[in-house]
């Protein structure tokens, strides 16, 4: 059978090889780090840095097609391994959302809402944007920022200066804060001639910015559903999109705006293990080995809830809940703000 390659080793990764290994391929991770989530099930692991041109190339030649479960993969990496072998999501959906600059741009140019943004790269753009945006507002880096990390809040205009320092001179982007009324976000999978589909969209909760619950149904009218997925449809379609994509929207009384996208499965997608035939990560391993997409049409309502650090606790009660379906990833060290796995809370579809 063939071989999937998964440039990153965490969950993600790990629930990818899963889906892979029981559609008969086998799994081959890239990886740096050593005991890391997907290592324990993948059946290849290129324990190796993305510098490392060696351990690329051979990983590149070990593999009949290359996808990732992280957005952050250096650009010369990606140069040798796509003169190799096939990339999917392909490089422009890549190189697109590892800059939240560029994701804004790309997301207007094709029709799409987001928040009003100013690029910030100097103090003297800082107060540009601050007096043009106004309070309150959001900087965020432009690169590497996840679960709310590498982000600083305004709540009035002489916040402006302590936001700018906590950057460190990162490229920034400074957003005006959207009134929203919830979160929702929608995974989106195309195929590679082009069929698409979507899950039901979920509606998120953060705490301390990171993924809280993922609920479905969303409470939202059936038209903002609808929306939604058009939405996804929209950006898989102008990227030319081959795999599974996150797309996270602000519901708005002005309509939906979207947040950001991630060129790959995502945390707001887990409900889909246990509410669908066919979940993210089959979904996602279906498109990048050229297969037909599955069904994904929801047969559950769910709440998702991410076990996090000291919720680990927990998991000896949630064992003996027989609505619930725990995923557990495997680490070891239960740190506080770590994902450590996730449940998904079972009903009969409303
Ligand atoms: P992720 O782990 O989802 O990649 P991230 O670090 O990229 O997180 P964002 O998704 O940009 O961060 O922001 C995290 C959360 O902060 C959002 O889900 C939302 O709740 C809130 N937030 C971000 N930007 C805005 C905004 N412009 N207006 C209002 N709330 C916002
Ligand atoms: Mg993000
Ligand atoms: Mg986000």
């Amino acid at each position: 059978g063939a071989t999937i390659g998964i440039l990153g080793g965490g969950q993600l990764g790990r629930m990818l090889s899963v889906a892979a290994s029981r559609l008969g391929f086998k799994t081959c991770i890239f990886e740096p780090g050593g005991d890391c989530p997907a290592s324990h099930v993948a059946n290849y692991h290129f324990q190796a840095s993305y510098d490392d041109t060696d351990a690329l190339r051979k990983f590149g030649e070990a593999v009949d097609v290359i996808t990732y479960e992280f957005e952050n993969i250096p650009a010369s990496a990606l140069d040798q391994l796509e003169a190799i072998c096939e990339v999917r999501p392909n490089r422009r959906a890549l190189t697109v959302s590892q800059d939240r600059l560029t994701e804004k741009n790309f997301l207007q140019e094709v029709g799409l809402k987001v928040a009003p943004f100013m690029a910030v790269d100097t103090l003297e753009d800082m107060h540009k944007a601050v007096a043009e945006i106004g309070t309150p507002s959001i900087l965020k880096t432009c690169r590497l920022g996840y679960d709310g990390k590498g982000q600083a809040r305004l709540r009035e205009e002489s916040d402006a200066e302590q936001a700018f320092a906590s950057m460190n001179g990162a490229a920034a982007v400074l957003e005006g804060f959207v009134d929203f009324s919830c979160e929702i976000s929608v995974i989106g999978a195309r195929a590679a001639d082009g069929q698409v589909a979507c899950f039901d969209p979920g509606e998120n909760v953060h705490r301390h910015g990171i993924l809280h619950t993922t609920t479905v149904p969303a409470s939202v009218p059936a038209s903002v559903r609808t929306d939604a997925v058009l939405i996804a449809a929209r950006i898989l379609n102008a990227l030319d999109y081959v795999g599974v994509l996150g797309v996270e929207l602000f519901v708005t009384p002005d309509g939906l705006i979207v947040n950001e996208i991630a060129p790959r499965v995502h945390n707001s997608g887990h409900w889909t293990q246990n509410g669908c035939v066919i979940d993210q990560f089959e979904q996602h391993i279906r498109a990048v080995a050229g297969w037909p997409l599955g069904d994904g049409s929801r047969h559950a309502d769910v709440v998702m809830e991410n076990l996090i650090g000291a919720d680990m606790d927990r998991v000896a009660d949630l064992s003996a809940d027989p609505a619930v379906a725990l995923h557990l990833y495997g680490k070891a060290d239960a740190k506080a703000g770590r994902k450590m796995g996730h449940i998904n809370r079972i009903q009969p579809r409303s």
